[in-house]
């Protein structure tokens, strides 16, 4: 592709909206461009990059026997009611009507739109297994759209669905699409680890989510050197190993503690350790108000305390219902002489507290040296808390390490969650009518190519990965005006093209250091300038990746091409 003929708009500044560095590159070197918040353009170099992604995934989605098809975006209500998602999806889902005045929604995922397609064809177990996926633009109305690519409305993703007659049988293609995803990852050249992931209602070992690591990521894994283990912090357990100390137990006392609200006021107003606090929370589970205790140095995991309760929403307490039930401020609750028929839950570290501090239901009190059973009741001990850096693998062989991570794909077991609502049958080898079983699969395309950006640049530009660069050769004469260099350029041009090599010719008038540093934005794996030496068909070679450069004969050049690219 010669330059001057195709769409490059490079940038010198730095855009001011531009907070990480992929979605800055990105920008700058003319892959992208956006149009309104979370909303943006490809342009041509953004659109291989794409096509590049997209050939590997489908290539392991074929190697599975994944079948293409491509779902419409626009969707009627009446599918997104049938499985109760319309009520219960939220302001992420973008709604609208058409001119009749119906509800439609644009895709954000298509779990309803593949089940109304197989439910009227799928109809024996005989047709059964089936995957399909699709590559498709999906719609969300996010929160906060941020980090260019990371985060948009409008996005990329390849989602896929599978279909069973049996568990054993969803069980078989998810581990086939966890290999599948482990390929692609691996070929992408990311640094990725898969996490077991939130499986909500549904439990068990039903989800991965494949996280590409990154200090941008917005999501905290805990993992370890030392085993296999690695989950997001969201799901990851705790083991229930807390030694209580044998001091005695010393009788329960009231203190004042005025204006001290947090446990760090508490732990510094009367010196005691945070492990000896009962942090107590009061959540509004289902509509009932919940206590739930945690240990001082310990944080809550809503998301655990969710599951745990089996509830749909868990959000904190408003402080004018929590002083209607207790009579005091958020700061001084606590789990001793509580109303009747309060439920109190909590972490299993608390069973172990000796002589404990904890709020006295009373505005500027505490209590010290409480006992859990001696001086208050817990209904139940479960493992609520969020894990920390030094704790326990849940096997217990290994230590706690955290690390931040960028979501490219996640994997689920769905099982009937939606055919049984929709009404997606089949009928097995008995003839009984049954529910499919159904997995779901998707990867983030778009933002595969910022979670790549992010980690392959320096403070120059971008630095492709081969197998993923919009081309593989930077074909830059120094002066256009030199009939040596344009000669030298427009023949190599022609040769590295037969040879299949993707080469951007720069065959613009520009000045040397605007071509460098747009070459250097760009970011192709190798660019070959053509310079002083033309005449004596020598040319300048410089790998993006190490930086190093050397001097090649044009005579050599295909045989030391095809070495470089060779495991490409
Ligand atoms: P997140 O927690 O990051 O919002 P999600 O759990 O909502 O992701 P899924 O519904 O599992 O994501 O979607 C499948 C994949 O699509 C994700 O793994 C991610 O790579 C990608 N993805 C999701 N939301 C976005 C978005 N707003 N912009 C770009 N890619 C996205
Ligand atoms: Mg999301």
């Amino acid at each position: 592709m010669k330059q001057s003929l195709t769409f490059i708009p490079t940038m010198r500044e730095i855009p001011s909206d531009a907070e990480i560095r992929s979605h800055q590159l990105l920008l700058r070197a003319g892959f992208i461009r956006q149009t309104t918040s979370g909303v943006y353009s490809y342009l041509p170099l953004g659109k291989m990059v794409l096509k590049k992604i997209e050939a590997i995934i489908r290539e392991e989605m074929d190697a599975i026997n994944g079948v293409e098809v491509l779902m419409p975006a626009l969707q009627q209500a009446e599918l997104w009611q049938e499985s109760g998602r319309w009520q219960s999806y939220g302001p992420e889902l973008f709604r609208m009507k058409d001119r009749h005045n119906r509800d439609f929604a644009l895709g954000a995922t298509h779990e309803e739109v593949i089940v109304s397609l197989v439910r009227d064809e799928l109809k024996s177990y005989k047709q059964l297994p089936l995957t399909m996926y699709q590559i498709q633009t999906k719609f969300r109305d996010e929160q906060r759209p941020r980090f260019g690519l990371l985060r948009g409305r409008e996005f990329i993703m390849k989602d896929a669905y599978s279909f069973h007659a049996t568990e054993e049988s969803l069980n078989e293609t998810y581990e086939h699409m966890y290999q599948a995803y482990t390929n692609i990852f691996t070929r992408l050249g990311l640094n990725f680890r898969s996490v077991i992931a939130d499986a909500g209602a549904i439990g068990g070992s039903g989800t991965h989510e494949f996280m590409a690591l990154s200090d941008i990521g917005e999501d905290t894994i805990a993992y370890s050197d030392e085993t296999s283990f690695a989950a997001n912090i969201e799901m990851a357990e705790v083991r229930n190993e807390y030694v209580k100390s044998d001091d005695p137990l010393k009788e329960m006392e009231k203190v004042a503690t005025p204006d001290q609200r947090t446990i760090e006021d508490v732990v510094s107003f009367l010196g005691v350790e945070a492990e000896r606090c009962i942090k107590t929370l009061v959540f509004n589970i289902d509509g009932e108000l919940v206590m739930v205790l945690a240990r001082g140095d310990h944080e809550i995991n809503d998301i655990k305390l969710k599951n745990a309760l089996d509830a749909d929403t868990v959000e904190f307490a408003y402080e004018g219902d929590v002083y209607e039930l207790l009579s005091c401020e958020v700061g001084s609750v606590g789990p001793v002489k509580l109303p009747i028929g309060v439920r109190v839950i909590a972490d299993h570290a608390v069973a172990s507290i000796v002589n404990g501090v904890a709020g006295a239901n009373e505005d500027g009190y505490h209590f010290i040296n409480t006992n859990p059973e001696r001086d208050f009741g817990v209904d139940d001990y479960m493992d609520l808390r969020i894990i920390q850096e030094g704790d326990l693998t849940p096997d217990g062989e290994g230590t706690v390490k955290f690390a931040k991570g960028i979501e490219v794909g996640h994997i689920f077991k769905l099982g009937t969650t939606y055919s049984e609502p929709m009404s997606g049958k089949f009928l097995d080898n008995n003839g009984r009518s049954q529910p499919y079983q159904m997995g779901c699969y998707g990867i983030g395309v778009s933002r595969i190519m910022a979670a790549v950006a992010e980690e392959f640049n320096d403070e120059n530009g971008l630095k492709w990965p081969k197998k993923l660069a919009p081309f593989d050769i930077h074909l830059v004469p120094i002066n256009m005006n030199n009939e040596d260099q344009k000669e030298l350029a427009d023949n190599l041009y022609k040769l590295l093209k037969s040879y299949k090599f993707d080469v951007l010719y720069d065959d613009r008038t520009e000045r040397a250091g605007v071509k460098f540093t747009d070459s250097d934005l760009i970011g192709l794996p190798m660019r070959i300038t053509i310079g002083k030496k033309a005449a004596e068909g020598i040319v300048e070679v410089k790998f993006r990746e190490s930086g190093e450069t050397t001097e090649w004969h044009v005579e050599e050049i295909t045989e030391k091409l095809q070495e470089f690219f060779v495991e490409k």
